[in-house]
């Protein structure tokens, strides 16, 4: 008898309809004599229906208020779950995270799952029950509802898969698994069928949604092996893990990763000095504003210097903001540039073979793509490039590292 963590992302519990499909997916794990334990997101639309409402409501919104509105719509998928797989004559029921309870800590809208009691999940599970788990949601020291960032029931799902010491965690989704690239912006991007997680980490972090970055953390740290399916398609999905156990990637690169939204400042004629740099992104930080790409130009008289950085978009307004009030630093002039795109490639191959970061700039440079800031880290290259470039760049680099 297996203990098996399914967890539901939006899509697959968007309408009425996909509730009854999941619920028969979910029957068929029951059937076959497993321990099963579901962990649902909201219906696809609803946090960020929520959101909106939020930012009607105030722009600076309770936060803590924040995280029981956004935390809601998971308590509506689970109900619907539970009562769907009644109807079909399962034992069945929802919690809630304060009812588990999962424990939290951390930041409003960005908390972490620190530990979590299973005493009555396993209890009901030994009753022939199937728990039906809000994901998304924590509770604090204070008794207080969390969430646990965008996309956040991935890691209620892996912590789950922890302190249940469960066999199998099933991230059901609405693509049949981790693709080279976002299947949704190039045709030919193909599936992988097997990616370690420090590769997968990237990828998250450098814009694929497909799993929440904080989560794949979770699941490296806790060496939680994670299965992403469609919840559409019954085919076979992609295995994130440890360790490559065949040579089913013999490429490079493993995949394109893009970020949209992107925004870019820069400062003219900052003093080149030791502390300027800290000065300047230390209100930034202050202000929960995360600067991305850092490129900073030594002028020839080595006195001063131009600093480029990149922020999300909403974020420019209130950066010029604190840049022009800030006391600690003076310069000549400040610009900004939005509608700019972050395109990765990532790939644990890149260590080993070189050229990597010249076979990018040609790709990209033979398609008259023009980079802005580049980043690097050892296992993933990022170019800033205009927005209206993404397809033809994803296309171009695709194409290059042999993914089509
Ligand atoms: P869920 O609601 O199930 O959590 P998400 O919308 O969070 O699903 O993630 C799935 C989406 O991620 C897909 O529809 C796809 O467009 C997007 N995506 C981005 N990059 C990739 C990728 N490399 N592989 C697969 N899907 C990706
Ligand atoms: N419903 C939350 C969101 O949209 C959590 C999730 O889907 O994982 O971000
Ligand atoms: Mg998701």
């Amino acid at each position: 008898m297996k203990t098996i963590i399914l967890k539901f992302g939006g899509t697959s519990v968007g309408t009425i309809d996909r509730i009854k499909k999941i619920s028969q997916i979910i029957c068929s794990y029951k059937r076959q004599n497993n321990k099963i334990i579901v962990i649902s997101s909201a219906m696809s639309g609803v946090t960020n229906d929520l959101i909106k409402k939020s930012k009607l409501i105030s722009k600076n919104f309770d936060k803590a208020e924040y995280d029981v509105l956004l935390s809601s719509g998971e308590q509506v998928a689970c109900a619907l779950i539970a009562a769907r797989l009644s109807h079909l004559g399962y034992k069945a029921r929802s919690w809630m995270s304060w009812q588990v309870p999962i424990v939290s800590d951390g930041p409003h809208t960005s908390s972490k799952i620190i530990r979590i009691y299973t005493k009555d999940i396993l209890n009901y599970i030994k009753l022939g029950g199937i728990p039906i788990i809000t994901g998304f949601q924590g509770l604090n020291s204070e008794f207080r509802i969390t969430t646990l960032g965008r996309g956040g029931s991935d890691a209620s799902a892996i912590m789950l898969a922890k302190f249940l010491k469960a066999d199998e965690c099933i991230i059901y989704t609405d693509v049949d698994g981790v693709y080279t690239t976002d299947p949704k912006l190039h045709r030919k991007a193909k599936k992988i069928k097997y990616i370690q997680y420090d590769e997968m980490l990237e990828m998250a972090s450098l814009g694929s949604k497909v799993m929440q970055p904080a989560s794949v953390q979770d699941a490296k740290l806790n060496k939680i092996d994670i299965r992403v399916q469609s919840s559409f398609l019954n085919r076979p999905g992609t295995l994130i893990a440890k360790k490559q156990k065949r040579n089913f990637n013999s490429q490079i690169i493993t995949g394109i990763s893009t970020t949209r939204n992107d925004a870019k400042i820069t400062i003219v004629g900052v003093k080149d000095k030791p502390g300027v740099a800290a000065s300047i992104f230390e209100p930034l930080s202050k202000n929960l504003i995360n600067v991305d790409m850092v490129v900073q130009n030594i002028s020839l008289d080595g006195r001063k210097t131009d600093l480029t950085f990149t922020v999300k978009a909403e974020d420019v307004k209130k950066t010029q903001k604190l840049i022009k009030e800030n006391k600690n630093i003076s310069f000549k002039k400040m610009s900004f540039a939005k509608d700019l795109a972050k395109i990765s490639i990532i790939g644990v191959g890149m260590i080993t073979t070189p050229g990597i970061t010249y076979r990018m700039f040609k790709a990209l440079a033979l398609k008259k793509i023009n980079i802005m800031v580049i980043s690097t880290s050892e296992i993933k290259i990022s170019v800033l490039v205009s927005a209206k470039h993404i397809k033809k760049a994803i296309a171009a680099l695709h194409k290059e590292f042999r993914l089509d």
